[in-house]
């Protein structure tokens, strides 16, 4: 016996919860399904620019996260080769929207506490996707779970993360592997940091490592890396080492690096440790491909997996979520006929494609950039980087961060 509903999400990060609260604000019910036994937080924490608030606000959650951490002061980005400040105002508007780090675990939460009881079902892991014409030529996606269950949905929306498996059923380009890597952590002071709250990062040898204060004791840091063979066993979710990765954290990615970043890393909450190869879908992919087939789409990473070197993927999700949910949210509620929801799709599709394509494009070439390289031609790189990239070229990429992704109009009662 199948079961029956009218719209479901799969994945339950930052997307799918967004997706949800966006649909529910406009009186659509869903069902997020998500593979793991409770919210997903890999990766401690995330920083979120002014789009990402604007985009909780129009969510309605913005005010639970803003009352708890404070937004940045300013921030600088630093050559440590030659010590010269090549940005000192990386933080950008210092307005209450402005740039703040938060715990993705209080951002998944603040996102699923305004849902419905029932709405999550966790340990439930969509294995396939079929669809089925029916006699009067609509179509139903039939939806198989790994746990034998069988969801005939009429609309399915694929939060399902880089990897997912709704862009692979759309035909999208699969992601590619950008050569870079990031490790993670989250630093605790039981007594205290007393660091400013500023975004402050350091450029040396190939890396970038930066350091972002969430609240008075607890400090998100990351450095960025050409891919090493020696983390393939580190980056296993499953059987990764913290202290190993702590250990070669300190003594070889970042032992050129200044001491004040390295007793921060030393600081760190092991459990928060994570190393992740960083990948993307090829920014013209997204612009050309099937975003959406039928009644069928894909939202955040399912759609744009990004490198984080603008810190866009997540903000860009939320973005996402407002966007589709005003474009299908009236045809779903007042039970149009499905056609309008598709249409719908086609719109959230077009109003998408060329932001997210840009973000992509974007954010790789910021990477690629700013973490420089070796020989002749990083060492030109380097120049480029120094001279024009931070003085010409940032500026502009980063005005993206600004971005208004509009509001959600409840439906009159
Ligand atoms: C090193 C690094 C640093 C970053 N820093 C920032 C930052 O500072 N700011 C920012 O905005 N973004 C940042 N990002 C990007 C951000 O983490 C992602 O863009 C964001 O998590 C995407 O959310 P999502 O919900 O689309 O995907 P995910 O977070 O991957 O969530 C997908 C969910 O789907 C579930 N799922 C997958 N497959 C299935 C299935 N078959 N069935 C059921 N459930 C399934 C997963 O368990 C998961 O919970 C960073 C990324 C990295 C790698």
């Amino acid at each position: 016996m199948a079961e029956e509903q009218e719209v479901v999400i799969v994945g339950g990060g930052i997307s799918g919860l967004a997706t949800a609260v966006a649909l529910q604000r406009l009186g659509v019910r869903s069902v997020v399904l998500e593979r793991s036994d409770g919210l997903r937080t890999t990766g401690a924490a995330l920083s979120l620019f002014t789009n990402a608030w604007r985009a909780l606000d129009a969510l309605g959650v913005a005010h639970k996260l803003t009352s708890i951490y404070p937004p940045m002061e300013g921030g600088s980005v630093t050559n440590l080769e030659t010590g010269e400040e090549l940005l000192t105002n990386l933080a950008g508007n210092r307005s209450g929207m402005g740039l703040r780090a938060v715990h993705r675990k209080m951002l998944l939460e603040a996102l699923a506490e305004e849902l419905k009881p029932d709405t999550i079902r966790f340990s439930s892991k969509l294995a396939s996707i079929r669809t089925e014409v029916l006699k009067d030529s609509s179509t139903v996606v039939i939806l198989h779970l790994e746990d034998g269950t069988i969801i005939r949905a009429k609309v399915l929306i694929g939060c399902d993360g880089v990897h997912s498996l709704v862009a692979q059923w759309l035909g999208l380009a699969a992601p590619i592997n950008s050569g870079r890597s990031a490790v993670r952590g989250l630093a605790i002071y039981d007594e205290g940091h007393g660091l400013n709250y500023g975004a402050n990062q350091f450029l040396s040898c190939g890396k970038r490592a930066g350091l972002i204060p969430l609240n008075d004791k607890e400090i998100y840091w990351f450095i960025t890396n050409p891919t090493t063979p020696r983390e393939k066993d580190m980056a296993n979710e499953f059987t990764r080492d913290p202290s190993l990765i702590l250990k070669e954290v300190t003594d070889n990615l970042a032992k050129e690096f200044p001491q004040s970043y390295l007793e921060v890393v030393e600081h760190s909450d092991l459990s928060s440790l994570t190393w992740a190869p960083l990948m993307l879908r090829n920014p013209w992919a997204i612009l050309t491909g099937s975003n959406h087939k039928g009644t069928v789409t894909v939202v955040g990473d399912a759609m744009h997996p990004m490198t984080p070197d603008l810190g866009q993927g997540g903000c860009s999700a939320l973005e996402d979520a407002v966007v589709l949910a005003r474009n299908i949210g009236g045809a779903l509620r007042s039970k149009e006929n499905m056609s309008k929801v598709e249409e719908g799709m086609r719109k959230y599709v077009k109003e998408r494609r060329w932001r997210v394509s840009g973000l992509v494009l974007g954010s790789y070439l910021s990477g690629w950039v700013q973490q420089g390289g070796s020989g002749l031609w990083g060492w030109a790189v380097r120049i480029f980087r120094d001279r024009v990239f931070y003085t010409f070229v940032y500026p502009r990429i980063s005005a993206a961060v600004q971005y208004d992704c509009g509001v959600l109009l409840p439906p009159e009662v």
